[in-house]
């Protein structure tokens, strides 16, 4: 069985050659992912099926994998979270190389990334309240004419600015170009556009999620593998990370795991912690809600040294979401 699987996963395409290409002089590892928690909470099911998949993904492709804590939203963070991830993390031995990278020590690298932007032409500063946006999206004024002080450093920007107004991205005329992701279907953008031009910098003085996700993802980061609610953001992920001029990374998104009303198993929906749970019987649930053929194996250990070798990406559902019981 095994022997069978390995050829039928030998067939497929390696992801991204270009960015093989790009580091086939470099030493080994040449990939790298990452599971990107935000402590707003205990792990659930459903990040532990983008855990275990980017962490696995990596292992198969012999790559590293990184624990990155998104902590860029004090109000989103519940306190101790932090610490019961990682302790989560350890706890059913997904495999963790480097030491643990905090969004919220990466300030200067996302005002650098802003300055870059802007540079480029490609921010304002949009004054429009939340009522007068339409439909939350797109400016009612004439906004994009506002654009940043470049004579000025970006931190005094931001201060002048911070209550005031949100920075937005200013996707006019970029066009024609696929995002594409190893698991679901690619996406072509025609018109940048109608996507609006989102928010880089938030009007509370925060750096988006956007921008911070994207200037990290780019930064020694090969394959993002996460779960699929994050696909329909991936092409705005993209365009910034093209006019940043950084290297786009290979995208998989896998199913999110949703209950039986078709809800996102997460913390919003108040899912159970598995925090407490059976570590290789969890691991082995998640195994096969990723399409994989179910083996045998008696502790954590011989869980993690098996499961790259049986990995098949292919096999992986092409879906958006799916039920777990
Ligand atoms: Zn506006």
């Amino acid at each position: 069985m095994i022997a069978k699987r390995l050829k039928k996963c030998a067939s497929v395409k390696q992801p991204n050659a270009s960015i093989e290409t790009a580091r086939s002089n470099v030493t080994a590892p040449c990939f790298a992912g990452r599971f990107a928690p935000t402590p707003s909470g205990d792990l659930h099911i459903g990040s532990l099926v983008a855990a275990v998949a980017s962490a696995v993904h990596m292992r198969s492709l012999q790559g590293e994998h990184r624990l990155r804590i998104d902590d860029i939203d004090p109000p989103r963070i519940v306190a101790g979270s932090e610490s019961r991830i990682v302790d989560a993390v350890s706890y059913f031995g997904i495999p963790v190389d480097e030491p643990v990278i905090k969004q919220s020590g990466r300030l200067a690298s996302y005002q650098d990334a802003l300055k870059s932007l802007a540079s480029a032409n490609r921010v304002f500063a949009c004054y429009c309240t939340r009522r007068e946006l339409d439909r939350g999206v797109n400016c009612v004024a004439n906004c994009r004419q506002t654009r940043l002080d470049q004579t000025k450093p970006i931190r005094d920007t931001l201060s002048e600015l911070r209550d005031k107004a949100a920075i937005r991205l200013d996707t006019t005329g970029v066009s024609g170009f696929i995002v594409d992701d190893v698991i679901q279907k690619a996406i072509t953008v025609d018109d940048a556009s109608s996507l609006g031009h989102p928010v880089i910098w938030r009007k509370d003085g925060l750096v988006s999620y956007l921008l911070a996700t994207s200037v990290d993802d780019s930064d020694g980061i090969s394959h993002v593998v996460r779960g699929a609610d994050l696909w329909p953001g991936t092409a705005a992920q993209q365009i910034v990370t093209q006019l940043l001029d950084r290297p786009v990374p290979q995208w998989l998104h896998v199913p999110c795991a949703v209950d039986e009303h078709e809800q996102k198993l997460g913390k919003q929906t108040r899912a159970p912690s598995i925090h407490n749970a059976d570590a290789l019987t969890l691991l082995q649930q998640v195994w096969q809600f990723l399409g994989q053929q179910p083996f045998a194996c008696g502790s954590l250990e011989a869980f993690w040294d098996l499961c790259p070798e049986l990995w098949c990406v292919t096999a992986v559902p092409t879906i958006t979401t799916q039920r777990i019981d």
